[in-house]
């Protein structure tokens, strides 16, 4: 991570349309989402980042559990015997593996890995709990930390710890777990579509992209503001892979033994990144009101004022309860209150002085638009409710034209460099399906086939690498 040293104002931030990583390190750090740690690659989540967080994970479980998902915590560490069970699986995390290998000053007979995530873990406690179809479907969910050694790193994007969700199940039947793959992967476009307001294409990872030791990985996949793509979820169907390496069995109705069918999927804290990225500005962050920490902050002006002071006490006792509010009460100016609001991206702001008390009304600002208007006082918490889905649909909406001017399509590798150059943002090109043509666009363009996108369809063509027959389109795009 870049280091950049931490000053007091807001006006120094760096413009995000001149500089996109800079003002994405400044505008962390100057509105205290996070921190830098001693260690190269973490991070320290602060109060403000945290309770974003905390807000994205709550509506994100509300979904899982509604879906019948349960949550579980299993440990953080395990045997390196466990980890190599499954062929694929470990030689695609081996790289990034971090180990225990003494406890005090003894060594360990074994050494034991941090968990760069829990299949190998859950899927042993698997093999012991499950007996029977009726112990079927198990639909387990861990919101938890996991580690994958980085060398190259930057806050929420790439650290080499970071919090998520990864959700474990396991079905009788291949097609029960196909479903539930493609039932969590609408439920992350769900949700960061509708409460992140980030715009995503949904499909399918290529082989070589695809999860170590999956059969299938499916993916949503955003469009960040220059133009490289930020893989934002994954759902992974693992057939009976590691039902077979662990040997997961059921008894069936018919009275035979069974593989059992597991999925995976997880999402991360990259979502915070996207969203820091997607929406800010070269004020600040913007957060989108389903997660803001603070949804209207009310800034009292002259808040010596005895009638302002009565004021700015209605004005919250009408919002509390319903929305997530703060009075900034502090002694500092009201310009500079304005600022630092901004850059912590509230998407309201209430400005009451001695003329807004003294006519029963208020100052409401957006942060996505900075409009002002007048409201009344009884009418206050009507219209915060009003404003504050206006400005989810126009972050969304936004961030959809962006996204939208930024797809070309392409019928050749030279359309498809072009295109890339020329309006960096994501190609959709006919692709043959051969690993060759995939690995020739990475090493002429650095762009990767983000998935096989659902939508964008349009019957068969040619491979815009060798011309062959093709079923199905891609998308290319450099990313995250
Ligand atoms: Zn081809």
């Amino acid at each position: 991570m870049e280091t950049i040293a931490k000053t007091d104002f807001v006006a120094d931030l760096t413009k995000k349309s001149v500089d996109l990583s800079r003002w994405y390190t400044e505008v962390i750090l100057k509105s205290q989402l996070a921190d830098y740690w001693q260690i190269h690659g973490f991070q320290v989540l602060r109060p403000y980042g945290y309770a974003l967080w905390e807000n994205m994970q709550a509506r994100l479980d509300a979904r899982f559990k509604a879906t019948g998902h349960r949550n579980v915590q299993f440990p953080l560490l395990m045997p390196e015997s466990l980890l190599n069970q499954e062929a694929k699986h470990v030689e695609g995390f081996a790289p990034e593996v971090a180990w225990v290998t003494h406890a005090g000053k003894e060594e360990l007979s074994e050494r034991l890995a941090i968990r760069p995530t829990s299949e190998a873990i859950i899927m042993t406690m698997y093999s012991k709990w499950i007996e029977s179809w009726r112990d079927l479907p198990m639909l387990l969910n861990q919101w938890c930390s996991v580690l994958r050694w980085e060398k190259s790193t930057r806050f929420f994007l790439r650290t080499s710890e970071f919090l998520w969700q990864e959700g474990h199940t396991a079905h009788r039947s291949a097609e029960e777990a196909q479903a539930e793959t493609m039932r969590m992967l609408e439920i992350y476009r769900d949700f960061v579509e509708n409460d992140l307001a980030i715009p995503v294409i949904v499909g399918q990872k290529s082989e070589a992209e695809k999860f170590a030791g999956a059969a299938s990985t499916y993916t949503i996949e955003s469009l960040m503001p220059d133009g490289q793509a930020l893989q934002s979820a994954t759902s992974h169907y693992f057939g009976d892979n590691f039902a077979r390496a662990f040997n997961i069995t059921f008894q069936d109705m018919d009275g035979e033994r069974k593989f059992v069918h597991t999925t995976s999927w997880g999402l991360s804290w990259r979502a915070v990144g996207a969203l820091i990225m997607v929406h800010g500005d070269d004020a600040g962050l913007i957060m989108p009101p389903k997660v803001a920490p603070t949804q209207v902050v009310i800034v009292p002006i002259r808040g010596d004022d005895a009638t302002v002071v009565e004021a700015v006490a209605r004005a919250e006792e009408s919002l509390r309860g319903a929305f997530r509010i703060e009075v900034d009460r502090s002694d500092r100016t009201p310009g500079w209150k304005f600022n630092e609001h901004e850059m912590r991206g509230v998407p309201l702001r209430i400005e009451i002085g001695p003329r807004d008390a003294k006519n029963t009304q208020a100052v409401i600002v957006r942060r996505d638009t900075r409009e002002k208007a007048i409201v009344a006082e009884s009418a206050l918490a009507t219209e915060v409710g009003r404003l504050l889905d206006a400005i989810h649909q126009n972050l969304f909406e936004r961030a959809r034209t962006f996204r939208d001017a930024h797809v070309t399509e392409a019928d050749s590798l030279v359309a498809l460099t072009t295109g890339l150059k020329a309006n960096p943002g994501f190609v959709i090109g006919h692709w043959c399906g051969k690993a060759e043509c995939e690995r020739a666009v990475k090493e002429q363009t650095g762009a990767t086939i983000r998935c096989i996108p659902f939508d964008f369809q349009n019957g068969p063509g040619r491979c815009v690498i060798d011309g062959a027959a093709s079923e199905k389109r891609a998308i290319f795009a450099r990313a995250y």
